[in-house]
């Protein structure tokens, strides 16, 4: 990989006409650590929503030594960086397939499920593979009602009542027994936490059967920006957030239980940033070189305010407008699809302009993994950077619709 000091020096000598991702390793190590030290049990960082093998090696170089997987591509892509890492399989719908190859060759022992024919499904594998029930735990899910940027209990999860139901079934087979939940994406409140704690503790009362973990799935937020006209929104921070699950698994009585965390977006989201070109500006529209199908998926469905810098092109001589008066742009995509239009600005100075940069802030999470091939573009340059995106002190270049900015 290359490495250049910043962003702007990277775009300044590659002049680049593709977007280029620029990792930051140390801001990956930072909140990697930051949130192992933080958590009150194992953190299994999400391979959905990074997996690339320079985030997976880099994280095990960390000390994360659990990983969450839901494939047999990350079953792989994690033997290949952390051969002797745990994976667990937290996707509730498996292929029989799958679920062979995670038993057999992978030698998963943790697998979750939300239904009976789903406990069906393993069962007949592990019978067929002649392991002993004893050796594995299957977490179940239950759904969860809260407020995040997205939110999962529509798709998995199960009632509390078919909870109980299926923790019974499993002990009675054998299967080590656990209980575990997902709240969403990007979670907006504190309480969301609560009241999942709340339902598995009704779950586990009446299940009356021994559990041996508690997943809290992931959700924990990361920071992006918003529109600086308005107020900061009071997203809690995951420092925050993880205070408040540690008092509240107390209080719920799941302090003495082995706990686990899924995070994603709060480990990786940080670490890299985008650099973009402007294709075209129109007015306050700005065409530029990524978008919906690519990079921006995340921001555009989770309706996210993505912080973004401008690296003004010196080549441009003469620009119309005050660079101090920082104004909404409307993003469209590069592809030739009319939805591939963002559901919220960017915040940039005034005098942005065609052939111009865009760094774009904390797009590690959700942004390589959802890339397509759709209309033959496909980012896939990747530099490491020196200078983290939101580097404290002053900014050497216009900065816009980052929260600490803005305050
Ligand atoms: C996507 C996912 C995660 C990670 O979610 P984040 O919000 O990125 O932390 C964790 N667990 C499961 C089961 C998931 O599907």
């Amino acid at each position: 990989m290359e490495r250049y000091e910043s962003a702007r020096e990277m775009a300044l000598a590659l002049r680049p006409d593709q977007p280029v991702y620029c990792f930051h390793p140390q801001v990956l190590a930072a909140d990697a650590k930051a949130f192992i030290q933080a958590f009150p049990g194992k953190t299994a960082y999400a391979v959905k929503t990074n997996g690339e093998p320079f985030v997976l090696k880099a994280l095990a170089g960390v000390g994360i030594d659990c990983f969450d997987v839901a494939s047999p591509a990350e079953f792989a892509a994690v033997r290949a960086v952390a051969p002797k890492a745990e994976m667990l399989y937290m996707h509730p719908v498996k292929a029989q397939s799958d679920i062979r190859l995670a038993l057999e060759t992978y030698r998963i022992r943790t697998l979750s499920l939300d239904h009976e024919d789903e406990v069906a499904k393993i069962l007949r594998i592990v019978r067929a593979l002649d392991l002993d029930p004893g050796d594995i735990t299957l977490f179940v899910r239950i759904a969860t009602k809260g407020h995040a940027a997205y939110e999962l209990s529509k798709k998995f999860g199960a009632a509390p009542g078919h909870a109980v139901e299926l923790l019974q079934r499993i002990d009675r087979i054998g299967f080590k027994c656990g209980l575990c939940f997902h709240v969403g994406s990007q979670i907006e409140e504190a309480e969301t936490y609560e009241r999942a704690l709340a339902s598995a503790d009704w779950v586990r009362s009446r299940a009356g059967v021994d559990l041996v973990g508690l997943d809290v799935g992931g959700g924990f937020p990361a920071t992006y920006g918003h529109d600086p006209r308005r107020k900061a929104p009071q997203v809690p921070t995951t420092a925050e957030l993880i205070g408040q699950l540690k008092s509240d698994l107390e209080e719920w009585g799941f302090s003495d239980m082995p706990i686990v965390a899924e995070p994603g977006r709060a480990i990786c989201a940080r670490s890299i940033s985008l650099v973009v070109r402007v294709l075209l500006k129109k007015g306050r529209r700005l065409y530029i070189n990524d978008g919906i199908w690519a990079s921006l998926s995340d921001s555009w469905t989770g309706k996210i305010t993505l912080p973004a810098r401008h690296i003004p092109d010196p080549a441009r001589k003469r620009r119309a407008g005050d660079a101090d008066k920082i104004v909404p742009f409307k993003v469209c995509g590069a592809t030739c699809d009319s939805v591939d239009i963002l559901s919220r600005p960017f915040w940039l100075p005034e005098t942005v302009d065609t052939g111009d940069w865009i760094e774009i802030g904390h797009i590690g999470a959700y942004s390589l993994a959802l890339r397509t091939h759709f209309n033959g573009f496909y980012p896939d340059t990747i530099v490491e950077v020196e200078r983290p995106f939101d580097e404290p002190g002053k900014p050497a270049v216009s900065f816009a619709s980052i929260e600490t900015m803005a305050d």
